[in-house]
């Protein structure tokens, strides 16, 4: 798939109305990071930090966890890197640790939560973060944050965890910038005042869409009650997008729907200007924004998303400009 995308590698992506737009890749693991350069990647949006404790039969120690955030660095050069901080919960279960059982585990003791409740594995795993980063630029972000109160307590954590390093006089990163993922409607109710909290914002669409609709991700059943091209998903996707431009806090999408042409075209249009997404949708993407006039496509879509209409999605009012 990504060998008929080749040509595209190395071409900036830029609309053919003169909008750039970075293209990310979702990672997690070391055998993800050659894909940065396979696919001409702009850096890596979303890095699932989960997912090498979830491969191991024991708790990565301090210094395996420093390993792949330093190594996903040096991948990167001078591309960022964003590491998600431990996404543990809802479906994502460590075999060393006895999962809770719960009725709704996707609203339940997951992420963030876990984190700010017990936050010793997370201040380990930021110490890990912070070591990794010596020198370089670290950008550190947190899963399913609901409020703004839990935005300031891990990012307190965080700020401990470097004031700790230069205690020891530790090498510090040279830059740094701690973010908040975006995916549940309310947090997006609160999105200016978080914006004061976070240097950078990351629309966690798997997530924000799931809770949005109140519909299963991964329940086949009510899978087409969850669609991002629904008048009211644009209607959020483009409030959060406007008021983070307002704030002047950079906004990015991480979720599968960044990778997909017409989702990621609907994106533009409403002002992402960084998509995050798995290796496969780089190339079709990348594809789909070179052709488009986001700002016709957004002339266009943007009053049909407050018509109200019969019409559930506006798939067909986008494809037009695929
Ligand atoms: C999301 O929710 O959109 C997301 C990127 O995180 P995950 O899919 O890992 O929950
Ligand atoms: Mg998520």
């Amino acid at each position: 798939l990504t060998r008929a995308y080749d040509a595209l590698k190395f071409q900036p992506t830029v609309t053919k109305d003169g909008h750039a737009v970075a293209l990310q890749l979702n990672a997690g693991l070391l055998v993800d990071l050659p894909q940065l350069d396979q696919a001409g990647a702009d850096g890596i949006g979303l890095f699932r930090t989960e997912f090498q404790f979830m491969v191991s039969d024991f708790m990565p120690k301090l210094k395996e966890q420093t390993a792949l955030y330093r190594q996903a660095i040096e991948a990167a050069g001078t591309r960022p890197v964003t590491f998600r901080t431990l996404d543990l919960g809802g479906d994502k279960i460590l075999p060393y640790i006895d999962p809770v059982p719960e009725e709704n585990p996707a609203i339940g003791w997951r992420a963030i939560r876990i984190a700010l409740d017990r936050p010793g594995l997370m201040r380990y795993q930021l110490r890990a973060l912070v070591a990794a980063g010596a020198g370089k630029h670290l950008r550190v972000m947190f899963p399913m944050v609901t409020t703004v109160d839990e935005m300031m307590q891990a990012r307190a954590l965080f700020d401990r965890e470097i004031e700790r390093a230069a205690s020891l006089d530790l090498d510090l990163p040279a830059k740094v910038e701690v973010g908040v993922m975006l995916e549940t409607p309310s947090l997006a109710w609160q999105v200016s005042a978080v914006c004061d909290h976070a240097d950078f914002v990351s629309v966690g669409a798997n997530d924000l869409m799931q809770f949005f609709f109140a519909a299963d991700r991964d329940n086949a059943r009510v899978s087409d009650r969850y669609d991002p091209l629904h008048p009211a998903a644009l209607s959020v996707l483009k409030f959060i997008s406007d008021r983070c431009k307002a704030n002047d806090t950079p906004v990015s999408v991480c979720g599968e729907i960044a990778g997909r042409p017409l989702e990621a075209v609907a994106l533009t249009a409403l002002g992402y200007r960084t998509l995050s997404m798995p290796v496969t949708g780089i190339g079709p993407v990348k594809a789909a924004l070179l052709k488009l006039d986001a700002d016709d496509l957004a002339k266009v879509l943007i009053p049909q998303m407050s018509i109200e209409s019969r019409s559930s999605s506006l798939r067909g009012v986008i494809q037009d400009y695929c």
